[in-house]
């Protein structure tokens, strides 16, 4: 599946501009709004994530963001997921496994993805702060790493923005 990456910097999301997301796709973006939600409820960013077979929708692992509650950097969503999926399968690479997560990878995560080998990406809304998929940087396409994922960006980005501005507008109110 890599190695067809229209996807560039700053490209319309388009429908029709590329690799899109099916209706299996949503269903499990749908899932990481829900683990979103899950660390949102705990005071975390809310940020969901989904790591799935892409032939048969089998999810093998999710996350949620848990830096805070864990003290650890790398507590991000998709970071979670990966590794649980590769526990779950007994492999690291995952070229046959498809990462739903609900906010852009920063460059950590987008190295993760690219060691991996995950086949597919798709992200929800984009990260102009940290966002190293098109945003910031384009890890996960870059012809010059040995390894790229097909990217779908914007996927229910709306939803994800939606939480992400919600929270954000909560700690403000609480003064936090
Ligand atoms: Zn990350």
């Amino acid at each position: 599946m890599s190695g067809t990456n229209p996807a560039t910097p700053g490209a319309a999301p388009g429908p029709g501009a590329g690799p899109s997301a099916g209706p299996l796709d949503l269903s499990m973006m749908a899932r990481a709004l829900a683990l979103a939600d899950q660390a949102a409820n705990l005071g975390e960013v809310p940020v969901g994530a989904v790591v799935y077979r892409t032939s048969d929708g089998t999810i093998l692992g999710e996350g949620f963001n848990r830096r805070e509650i864990n003290k650890d950097p790398a507590a991000h969503a998709e970071f979670a997921a990966i590794m649980g999926a590769c526990r779950a399968i007994g492999d690291w690479r995952l070229n046959g496994c498809s990462l739903a997560v609900t906010l852009e990878p920063c460059p950590m995560c987008a190295g993760l993805i690219v060691n991996a080998r995950v086949g597919r990406v798709l992200f929800g809304a984009d990260d102009p702060k940290a966002g190293a998929c098109r945003s910031l940087f384009a890890i996960t396409t870059d012809a010059r790493l040995n390894h790229r994922a097909e990217l779908v960006a914007g996927v229910m980005a709306e939803e994800s923005a939606t939480k992400l501005r919600s929270f954000f507008r909560g700690l403000r109110a609480r003064g936090g």
